[in-house]
């Protein structure tokens, strides 16, 4: 341009302001953050960023997002039975304490005897307390609870202290003492706070002595306090039980899920301390198959320890139980969703007579809860007859609430599991599918062969200002084996791999106007000049993973970027946090990699560090993770402190060849960048449709009722992102220049069609009142200019 217009100096000025921004960004940047920073996570932040710069990038730059908190992971350990058992010895027997409290009440209150009644709540009898509680059933009277009958009966029944002075005269009772010949007897309820009574003593006399007013007091008092310590110690004992349950299971299930242990063990170990915290004779636990739950079925997986389990040490499982028609506690629990305290089966009439063919065990009490989610139960879990042949108490039934809770997470992490591994199947037989499909066509692969796998070069090929016509696209996977011939492919390489490699890898390019199997072609051609002028820079295994990166960095790109599928929560969005894309070409390079086993003659650490080097390279086209790069790079050129030998200096310049080998389609003579451009305009448009229709309002650049916009931010865009670009890589190597040659040019050129077109130039101004508009508004703007 010879003339320059004060428009253009406008132009000039904003751009060298924009470009001292950035530097300024820059020095502001050049901390002592790591590398592997860069690469995990991007964000240029933002407050570091001027606003004409944080428009350019915008359609670049990701939004962040709170991510997941990393699993903790912590050493864990399975069920220890002997250390589990320690503790239940260890709980307080009340009914022995009971029964030493009534001795000394004995002596003290000089009787001749005392009996100990414990009240059965559940049958509504009172049950004599034999001297040796070890074998209590053996030795078992239960006397009905009531009035007028039996006196013990009756202190029971009325929860009040009863003297019987005589009791040969005394007539209230029809059946007296009941097995005892005594003259004067002191019945005292031991009633808690609660107003619940345990236990009745009773003492007597054989002689006629009465017992004198402080004797009842005595006794009286004692029955008090005692009935206080019941309450408290019940209440201890059930906390104790229940926060030592939990602790058991908490541990367990924590180590379950540090060590993903099978299901088999998790349900073996669950069920072995519930058993024996419950005193119970068998566990049972099932799991209903949820496809079968909608169609009206209740099948369901069941494990089951039998009788005398203790021996074993794993439950039989028994797979699909239909408990639809099921005639037992499970069956009914599955079908009503109700938990059940069922006291005697046997005797119930809902539930079919179960007894054990091998050791005549009959069912008689169970205890079974439902586990359930929000769409009904998706478990059960039983336990049958307590060992001290009673029905399970209240008490019970609160602590089974507590491991039915945990119940739930196992069927959750079951039902998980399942299909996990479900979809993990499918994915391989989808990706046998895919490798099968991840084929050239053959006639196009046997002609490539005709010409050994390649293609010779035109003659203008060594030059920045090639580009592939359109008459020659077929030549591309030709061209690019050759450059893989010329930069690494040595006889380490099979001719004939390289070759399907190169055409699956261009094959899988989708055909959108930018994002195709051209601009891979494009890249790869900046990235082989740069690396065949400037040789030795480079080992081999970074050379290869540089040329194989090249071609791949944005296989099977869906034209759209990365802010736009987090919008429209694409899968791929949900698969990977941050440069969603980036990964997603990585993951099919080395599928296809591996695939074809190009590597197959390299040795294993070279395979694997051209892996994790083609991984590095294909994030840094993220130009998210560029920016960072830029920002480390620079004043390390500056204060020429690069040195060749640093691994970490040499990553950097491998990233900022990654994004110059990217943006080279803007460092083509003007026609072909002007082409490319409107190429990448309408890409970008047809997101910014997309985007509209959603409700949303797209960013300029995205924008096509805003094209009039497109020189001025393709100035823009060239000043901010890609001639800091170039110029840092021609520092590092001088005979890039005519890319920077290029670009400088394209600007001229685009400022010219400003020029011609008689455009109002782009001001600065006007773009930060648009930028400040929310990103996600869905206001319409309808005075655009
Ligand atoms: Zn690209």
């Amino acid at each position: 341009m010879s003339v320059s217009t004060p428009k253009d100096m406008n132009v000039k000025k904003s751009i060298e302001k924009n470009e001292e921004n950035a530097n300024a960004t820059k020095d502001a940047e050049n901390d002592n953050r790591s590398m592997s920073k860069v690469q995990s996570h991007f964000l240029v932040p933002s407050e570091k960023l001027d606003k004409v710069t944080r428009r350019v990038i915008a359609p670049y730059a990701q939004i962040e997002r709170k991510g997941l908190k990393e699993e903790e992971a912590k050493e864990g350990r399975y069920l220890d039975m002997n250390r589990f058992n320690v503790f239940l010895e260890d709980t307080v027997d009340l009914d022995s304490l009971l029964y030493e409290t009534a001795m000394v009440l004995k002596t003290i209150t000089n009787s001749s005897g005392v009996f100990l009644y414990v009240v059965d709540d559940v049958r509504n009898e009172i049950i004599l307390m034999p001297h040796n509680t070890k074998m209590p059933e053996r030795h078992e009277v239960n006397i009905p609870i009531g009035e007028g009958k039996i006196a013990a009966a009756h202190a029971a029944a009325t929860k009040e202290f009863l003297l019987i002075q005589d009791v040969q005269r005394d007539r209230r009772f029809s059946e007296g003492l009941k097995w005892i010949d005594a003259k004067v007897a002191l019945c005292m309820p031991i009633v808690k706070p609660d107003g619940n009574c345990h236990a009745v003593l009773k003492l007597y006399r054989t002689n006629t002595e009465s017992y004198d007013d402080s004797v009842v007091y005595t006794a009286v008092s004692v029955a008090c306090w005692a009935g206080a310590a019941v309450h408290q110690a019940q209440a201890r004992i059930t906390l104790q039980k229940t926060a030592h349950l939990n602790n058991e299971l908490r541990a367990l299930l924590h180590s379950y899920f540090c060590d993903l242990a099978s299901l088999d063990t998790m349900i073996t170990d669950m069920l072995a301390v519930v058993k024996s915290f419950m005193g119970a004779m068998r566990s049972s636990f099932y799991i209903l198959d949820r496809d079968n739950v909608v169609s009206g079925h209740l099948l369901a997986d069941m494990w089951d320890d039998g009788w005398h389990a203790e021996k074993t040490t794993m439950p039989k499982k028994k797979t699909k139980v239909n408990l639809n028609q099921d005639q037992t506690p499970a069956g009914l629990v599955a079908r009503t969703g109700q938990a059940l305290n069922v006291r005697d089966a046997y005797k119930d009439t809902r539930f079919v007579k179960e007894i054990d063919p091998t050791t005549g065990t009959v069912v008689r009490s169970c205890l079974v809860s439902p586990i359930k989610d929000k769409h009904g139960v998706i478990g059960i879990v039983q336990l049958t007859n307590k060992s001290n042949a009673r029905p399970f108490s209240v008490e019970d039934e609160m602590i089974f609430e507590v491991f039915v809770s945990y119940c739930s997470l196992i069927v959750h992490f079951y039902n998980m599991q399942h299909q996990k591994i479900y979809h993990q199947n499918l994915n391989d037989v989808y990706n046998e599918l895919m490798s099968l499909h991840l084929n050239p066509c053959r006639h196009v692969f046997e002609e490539l062969m005709e010409t050994n796998g390649i293609v010779l070069p035109p003659n203008n090929f060594k030059s920045y200002d090639y580009h592939i016509s359109e008459g020659s696209k077929e030549d591309m996977p030709g061209l690019v084996c050759f450059m893989y011939m010329e930069t690494f492919a040595d006889r380490n390489f099979d001719r004939s791999r390289i070759a399907n490699f190169c055409l699956t890898v261009l094959s899988c390019y989708r055909n959108n106007p930018y994002h195709n199997a051209e601009h891979a072609f494009c890249f790869t051609h900046t990235l082989y000049l740069v690396l065949t002028s400037n040789p030795g820079c480079f080992d081999y295994v970074e050379t290869a993973a540089l040329m194989l990166a090249g071609l791949c960095h944005d296989i099977d790109h869906p034209g759209f970027n990365n802010n736009f599928l987090a919008l429209c929560k694409h899968p791929l969005s949900q698969m990977y946090r941050s440069s969603i894309l980036e990964n997603h070409h990585f993951y099919l390079a080395k599928k296809i990699i591996e695939d074809k086993n190009i590597l197959g003659k390299l040795p294993l650490v070279d395979r694997e560090r051209i892996l994790e080097e083609m991984q590095y390279n294909i994030l840094c086209t993220d130009l998210a993770v560029y920016f960072q790069i830029r920002a480390h790079l620079t004043p390390l050129v500056g204060e020429h402190s690069f040195d060749w030998a640093d691994n970490a200096h040499r990553k950097m310049v491998k990233g900022i060849l990654m994004t110059t080998s990217d943006l080279s389609g803007c460092c083509k003579p003007f026609g072909v960048a002007k082409t490319i451009a409107e190429n990448v305009y309408e890409e970008f448009y047809s997101q910014g449709d997309k985007e509209r229709a959603m409700g949303y309002t797209p960013l300029s650049m995205m924008d096509r009722r805003r094209s009039i916009n497109q020189p001025a931010e393709q100035i823009q865009f060239l000043s901010v992102v890609v001639l800091p670009c170039v110029l840092l890589l021609q520092t590092v190597f001088p005979n890039t220049s005519p890319l920077t040659d290029n670009c400088r040019k394209t600007q001229d050129a685009w400022r010219e069609e400003i020029e011609i077109r008689g455009q109002r130039l782009w001001r600065q101004d006007d773009s930060l009142g648009n930028l400040s508009r929310s990103r996600y508004s869905t206001k319409s703007r309808s005075d655009l200019t």
